[in-house]
């Protein structure tokens, strides 16, 4: 894909702030620190333009880019950082279902997680509420170029078996560093939004 124009179009935490116009979206979710902005920095060819927003205390948004003028990404907020108190946590938790659940142009979301690790019981709960809502999944599994290439597929089956994975949702082994996926996450994400 050659992206062309990418800028963050707004920061939202209600459906009366996200963007008005009917272009396909894909959602991004993962663990604070899985690499999520810098998945979002390479796909666009972006140094900064995805930031890791998602310290305890600073206000957690949806994060909206518009890219080629065809589409938005939207960044969720991280999940899984020990510090954030309930009250947060809770506001985090209805933000995201608010949007999940009612966002019309949302075509499929990207669930980022650690090649190197078992998913986490937080990672495992994201990619079953999603299911549950009937949203297409691709799993992008981030610092591959942390593990050596012979260890790869033993680290992707213990990603597929822990999220029990549905043989349809697409994953994809990434590095942000080396490249390494681009052009694939980017295959997939044509096929669910249609550009
Ligand atoms: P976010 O909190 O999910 O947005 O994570 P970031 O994109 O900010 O990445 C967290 C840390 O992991 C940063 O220090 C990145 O440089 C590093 N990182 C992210 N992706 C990769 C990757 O593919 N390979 C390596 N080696 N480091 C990565």
């Amino acid at each position: 894909m050659k992206v062309t124009s990418s800028e963050i179009v707004i920061s939202a935490v209600k459906p009366d702030q996200y963007p008005d116009l009917d272009l396909p979206e894909i959602a991004l979710a993962g663990r604070s620190n899985v690499g999520k902005s810098s998945f979002i920095n390479k796909l666009l060819n972006r140094k900064n333009l995805a930031r890791t927003s998602s310290k305890p205390g600073k206000t957690q948004t949806l994060n909206f880019y518009i890219i080629n003028e065809i589409m938005h990404f939207v960044d969720v907020p991280g999940y899984g950082y020990a510090k954030v108190s309930k009250t947060e946590r809770e506001a985090w938790g209805k933000m995201i279902e608010t949007y999940f659940t009612k966002r019309r142009q949302l075509r499929a979301a990207v669930l980022l997680v650690d090649l190197r690790h078992a998913p986490s019981k937080d990672d495992v709960m994201m990619y079953e509420f999603l299911k549950h809502y009937d949203i297409p999944v691709m799993v992008v599994a981030t610092k591959a170029d942390k593990i050596p290439k012979g260890k790869w597929q033993k680290h992707m089956k213990v990603v597929r078996e822990t999220l029990n994975k549905d043989p349809e949702d697409p994953m994809i082994c990434f590095s942000s560093e080396t490249g390494l996926g681009k052009e694939e996450s980017w295959a997939v994400i044509r096929q669910y939004t249609g550009v």
